[in-house]
């Protein structure tokens, strides 16, 4: 094949325990998937409908350095499980949804929130809060084979040693099968899709400098430094 400009390459996630990569297609982030999190962004935490964005592959960042971004001073950590997809399909069943599964693994949906506030008031996507350069730091996957499936665990992410956020992965509102289940039916899933589950409560800004390290239980600790 010729191309009539230079090709990037394909963006892979690290998996744990291998040289083999998992190439990434697309990035599904839901957004307000634990109560406390939905209260403290002035929403209702009844279960509404899931509502998701995307972020790009190339937004995918595994340096352990998260660049400070431009245009925004208010820049906000989200700590979620990734979901690794290694099969898709279209209108999954939520008990056939985890055998699609292919691995589990640490992120930061980083945001502008002041940017993402200004689209939200306006009506607006939110891609120039969610979707920008580096904007998601992320660790390896770790497979299914080695980890089983998460539906508990402790999650926490410290700054600078001091605890901001902390949940039990058993406090999505929508779990990993009916995320996986709800897509499927908006969207034909694919291998390489990945799924942001959602951060819980404590939000809040990071400064350069700062050192973020977001753990679950089983998948050991991502280590991030704004810089
Ligand atoms: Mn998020």
């Amino acid at each position: 094949m010729k191309y009539v400009i230079n090709t990037q390459p394909i963006v892979c996630l690290p998996v744990d325990g291998t040289d083999a990569k998992f190439p990434v297609r697309r990035i599904y982030c839901i957004g307000r998937n634990y109560a406390a999190h939905a209260i403290e962004m002035g929403h209702d935490p009844d279960r509404e409908e899931p509502f998701f964005f995307q972020k790009n592959p190339n937004n995918l960042e595994f340096s352990g350095k998260f660049p400070y971004p431009a245009k925004s001073n208010d820049v906000h950590h989200e700590a979620e499980l990734l979901v690794a997809l290694k099969t898709g399909g279209t209108d999954i069943p939520v008990n056939k949804a985890l055998d699609h599964v292919f691995g589990y693994g640490l992120a930061l949906d980083m945001t502008r929130r002041d940017l993402q506030n200004i689209q939200k008031k306006m009506g607006r996507p939110w891609e120039v809060g969610k979707a920008f350069e580096k904007s998601a730091p992320c660790g390896p996957v770790h497979p299914v084979s080695a980890v089983g499936h998460l539906d508990h665990g402790h999650l926490e992410l410290k700054v600078n040693g001091v605890v901001r956020q902390e949940a039990d992965l058993n406090q999505m509102i929508w779990k990993v099968p009916e995320m996986i289940s709800y897509l499927s039916e908006y969207y034909e899933l694919a291998p390489g899709d990945v799924i942001l589950s959602g951060t819980p409560s404590g939000v809040a800004a990071v400064e350069k400098g700062d050192v973020m390290v977001l753990t679950i239980d089983g998948l050991g600790s991502l280590e991030v430094k704004v810089v």
